[in-house]
């Protein structure tokens, strides 16, 4: 990361219009060694005296605008207070998401997944739920990015890393040997020390690596693919799986993600919801499990909710379904009772029983 101080510059515009020339020149391909080398980055702009009075709070703002420049791969950004975490109505929100994590009050809740082929439950996916007290219940595609934003996100991947284990090892105990599958953010990707703690917790609950699935999106790691890509060997290291969430989505390209440590890709339910009526998503879903297949790729369908999509991906060859159709996200005791139910069940009968 670099930091241009331009002091004869004091308008947004001008600062747009500089930030667009450094773009352009990065455009360029450099020549290192014989390799042609594309470059590309993403700014993040904060104008003195409108977005902060001193050094530290315009640095600090030009990288959460930075950060938003990233995620909407825009090239540039320039800081608003929509967008952060910090404006005074966000901070208070902020506040009470550290509350709620200080207190244990977050929910996860746990969806799962099933064979298509043996129509066996294989693992869950874990959810993170937030009953706000006024609020009542926020979706987390809200308070997520709020997360990221303050700080939050490192203590909140935390608690539902230690639930999502903690209830592993509860399942095992009852003889159900589920998966867990926990999502991971930009932020939590990038985090160096993740690996670490993530070890030291599979420990405290004494659970094997190759349970736990990570799920990361192609997104957060071309965030900034070199470190991801580190702490992405050192968690596949461990012997934890990967799966690259919302695939079809990001803008990543292929080779790079071949050369990812990755086990499992999901499809995103865009393209599984409307497979059945529309044939361009028809198309992709199909072009991903073949995609799967030839690198040797666990490949999960997600937003499975009719009985006609399930029936469709089992011909395709797809290997694992998640959606509404088998169950909507649960408590953690209620997901047990659901899957002593579905494995006591005839094989398919109720994938069949669901669709009436
Ligand atoms: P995601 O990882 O793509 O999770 C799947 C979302 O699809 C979940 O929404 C799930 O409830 C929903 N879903 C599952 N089956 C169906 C279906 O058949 N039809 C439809 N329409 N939707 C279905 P949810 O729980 O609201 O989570 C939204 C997003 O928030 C997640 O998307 C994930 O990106 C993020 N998220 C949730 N929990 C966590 C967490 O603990 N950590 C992080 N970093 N992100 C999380
Ligand atoms: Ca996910
Ligand atoms: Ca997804």
């Amino acid at each position: 990361e670099f930091a241009l101080l331009l002091p004869r510059i004091d308008s947004v515009e001008d600062a747009a219009a500089t930030a667009q020339q450094v773009l352009d020149i990065l455009q360029e391909s450099f020549a290192l060694a014989d390799v042609e080398i594309n470059v590309n980055a993403s700014i993040g702009i904060a104008v003195h005296p409108l977005h902060g009075e001193n050094a530290n709070k315009l640095i600090q703002r030009a990288d959460v605008a930075m950060y938003v420049a990233k995620e909407s791969h825009s090239g540039f950004e320039v800081y608003s207070t929509d967008r952060d975490g910090y404006s005074p109505a966000r901070l208070a929100l902020a506040s009470e998401l550290r509350q709620a994590i200080e207190n244990e009050d977050l929910l996860v809740h746990y969806q799962p997944k099933v064979d298509i082929k043996t129509r066996r439950v294989v693992g869950v996916e874990a959810l993170v739920r937030w009953i706000h007290p006024e609020h009542g219940f926020m979706p987390p595609d809200e308070f997520i990015p709020l997360a990221e934003h303050t700080g939050l996100i490192q203590p909140l991947t935390k608690l539902v890393l230690r639930s999502a284990l903690r209830q592993c090892r509860e399942w095992q105990k009852e003889g159900l040997d589920l998966d867990v599958a926990v999502n991971l953010s930009v932020r939590s990707l990038l985090d160096l020390q993740l690996p670490e703690s993530v070890s030291a917790l599979l420990r405290e609950f004494s659970v094997e690596p190759t349970r736990l699935v990570l799920e990361i999106t192609e997104s957060s790691i071309m965030a900034d693919p070199i470190r991801a890509a580190d702490v992405v060997d050192r968690l596949s290291g461990l012997g934890i799986g990967l799966a690259i969430d919302d695939f079809g989505t990001g803008y990543s390209s292929l080779s790079y993600l071949k050369r990812l440590p990755v086990s499992e890709i999901k499809i995103d339910k865009s393209f599984v919801m409307s497979m059945t009526s529309q044939d361009n998503d028809a198309v992709i879903v199909r072009s991903t499990v073949d995609l799967g297949r030839n690198l040797g790729l666990r490949v999960v369908a997600e937003g499975v909710e009719t009985i006609e999509m399930f029936n469709e991906l089992e011909s395709l060859g797809c290997d694992i379904a998640q959606g509404y159709l088998l169950s909507r996200p649960l408590p953690a005791a209620e997901l047990t009772a659901w899957a002593k139910d579905w494995r006591s069940a005839e094989e398919g009968a109720l994938v069949a029983s669901l669709a009436s």
